[in-house]
């Protein structure tokens, strides 16, 4: 049996999250960012100061985790996450912070925990979600399944302006470097990379715009 479930993965920058919340309020369906889990996790590692390299430690400063998402506060907005009790939707979106969610999405212990809180939240069904596993790990099961492409250096551009967008001062060079090194990273890892599931429908965003690429996904799930 199908779930009524959309996922959404592939590497950074490729335009997943602006394209899985317009597909989830086109049909109604709940958006479900799962970067965003993987980068608070990140976020509360760095702050606790834990080795990476030991999991055990990694296992133990997760024991107390408390993750909630807040739905995006406009359609041009990520969702916002609450961690601990405390609204960290900002710190969160840093290229720092993406660095060690990849470093720290490796880890046999974090992938479960957020997987099996994932595969809670997709229960109820009529779910969006996006990511790099959610059509091959998460809901290998989901009806729809989708996987964006698009060169690094187009990718890297579109991340730029985002962050500018958001006042931050951008160093191409090294937001490419960090963008390669990342999806190289969770590309290559042994559990749950990012990888194409068979069932996938692949689309280039390149050349596409984000509309285009909505439609294309509304219209196959249609
Ligand atoms: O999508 P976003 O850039 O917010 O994800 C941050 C990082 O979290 C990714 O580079 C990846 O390492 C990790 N991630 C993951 N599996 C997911 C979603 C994100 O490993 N399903």
């Amino acid at each position: 049996m199908k779930a009524d479930i959309v996922t959404i993965d592939g590497p950074s920058g490729v335009g997943k999250s602006t394209i899985s919340r317009r597909v989830a309020a086109a049909l109604s369906f709940t958006y479900l960012d799962t970067g965003a889990m993987y980068r608070a996790v990140g976020l509360k590692l760095q702050e606790s100061r834990v080795d990476l390299s030991d999991e055990i430690s990694v296992e133990s400063c997760l024991k107390t985790l408390s993750l909630k998402l807040l739905p995006a506060k406009s359609s041009s907005d990520d969702v916002g996450v609450v961690l601990d009790g405390l609204d960290v939707s900002r710190e969160i979106r840093v290229p720092e912070i993406a660095m060690v969610a990849s470093r720290a999405s490796a880890l046999s212990v974090v992938r479960k925990k957020l997987t099996l809180m994932q595969q809670e939240i997709g229960k109820k069904g009529k779910i969006v979600a996006e990511g790099r596993d959610t059509g091959t790990v998460v809901f290998p099961n989901a009806a729809w399944k989708f996987y964006l492409d698009a060169l690094p250096e187009i990718r890297m551009q579109r991340r730029a302006k985002q962050l500018r967008a958001r006042g931050k001062e951008v160093d191409e060079e090294e937001l490419l470097a960090m963008i390669i090194k990342r999806d190289h990273d969770d590309q290559i890892r042994p559990i749950a990379p990012l990888a194409k599931a068979v069932d996938a429908h692949v689309i280039d965003t390149g050349q596409l715009s984000i509309d285009a690429v909505t439609g294309k996904i509304l219209e196959i799930v249609r």
